[in-house]
């Protein structure tokens, strides 16, 4: 049982949501490593059940998430300029502090973002990073209503981007490898479905191109795939981050086409509020199967397979 300092909280997490991220960090795939001994999870959602002394934004009582961002400064360029996600000097719930794949989190009253009643903690969950990063993913690809979104990879994030994509009047275009996550991109409204093991540059010269494509696939294959599908003036938002950590940029094609290469990482305490809203007004569908704490490695394994149906999330109540 973890106690709180000024400024912070600790959370009765209900339900985690199993992130690619977490199984990236319990691997040491990146270039800059997690802290050891790490407690994962960056999906936690609970009730508030201490606050550290001092004044506090959250009560004993409040719903909560605790998102990927677990503080920021709030006084740098980036945070001031509204795009604390890149502050110079972050926390990462599950990263650089521990997370949620615990019965009780520390986390900073300050971060952590309040959930409406009628959003229960199983969908609450993977909206705190799922939703949230590809919502933000969405928002900096600035789709037009005449222009199509490809969505490369329809698990965790993907099934998210997906909707969020519809929700932005893109006609969307969803991409994956597994027969299953074709079916569930076809349920939840992708104009048209493309299988990734296939000849997909043709489809999709055949459907016109692409304007947008959000890959959250950590592949870099599946990057440089989606750069070569882009339209003039198109937009690649990489979002997976795959271990290798390199795609190999043609410039030529970039330049003449005038095609943009954004990052995009999480999203901010505000992109994460409406993205509660838009879920408690009936507008996106959580995709999950709940699965006990104690059979995380099992997990971790079911989402490396491709098979897991979008989300894995740990039922805690
Ligand atoms: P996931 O395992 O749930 O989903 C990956 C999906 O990609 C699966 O549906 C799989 O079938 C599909 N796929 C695999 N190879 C493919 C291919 N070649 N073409 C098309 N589809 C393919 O993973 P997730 O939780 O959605 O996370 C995805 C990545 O995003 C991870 O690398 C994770 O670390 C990263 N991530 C980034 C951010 C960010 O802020 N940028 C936030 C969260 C997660
Ligand atoms: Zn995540
Ligand atoms: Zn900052």
């Amino acid at each position: 049982m973890p106690s709180p300092q000024a400024g912070q909280v600790v959370v009765k997490i209900e339900a985690s949501g199993l992130c690619h991220t977490d199984i990236h960090a319990a691997r040491g795939d990146w270039p800059v490593k997690p802290k050891m001994p790490l407690i994962p999870g960056h999906e936690g959602v609970g009730h508030v059940v201490e606050v550290g002394p001092g004044d506090s934004l959250v009560q004993v009582g409040d719903r909560v998430a605790l998102p990927w961002l677990g503080h920021a400064c709030g006084h740098c360029r980036y945070c001031v300029g509204g795009s604390e996600t890149y502050c110079l000097t972050p926390q990462y719930m599950g990263y650089t502090m521990d997370g949620s794949y615990a019965d009780y989190t520390l986390a900073y009253a300050s971060h952590v973002v309040k959930i409406p009643d009628s959003v229960s903690w199983i969908d609450a969950a993977p909206i705190t990073c799922a939703g949230v990063t590809t919502y933000k993913a969405v928002k900096v690809a600035r789709p037009q209503p005449g222009e199509t979104a490809m969505i490369v990879g329809i698990g965790g994030l993907g099934h998210m981007a997906l909707q969020y994509a519809n929700i932005f009047g893109a006609t969307t275009i969803a991409v994956d490898v597994e027969d299953e996550k074709l079916q569930l991109a076809k349920d939840l409204g992708a104009a048209h479905v493309i299988d990734g093991r296939g000849n997909q540059g043709e489809e999709l010269a055949a459907l016109g191109g692409v304007d947008v494509a959000i890959v959250t696939v950590p592949s870099p294959a599946a990057m440089l795939a989606a750069h070569e599908s882009l339209n003039p003036q198109g937009r690649l938002v990489l979002v997976g981050l795959p271990a290798d950590n390199r795609f190999e940029l043609p410039v030529f094609e970039t330049v003449l086409k005038g095609i943009s290469v954004i990052g995009s990482l999480v999203g901010t305490r505000n992109d994460l509020l409406e993205c509660f809203a838009l879920h408690a007004s009936g507008r996106t569908r959580v995709v999950t199967e709940t699965r006990r704490l104690e059979d995380v490695n099992e997990c971790f394994d079911e989402v490396l397979s491709g098979r897991v149906p979008a989300r894995l999330v740990f039922d805690m109540t």
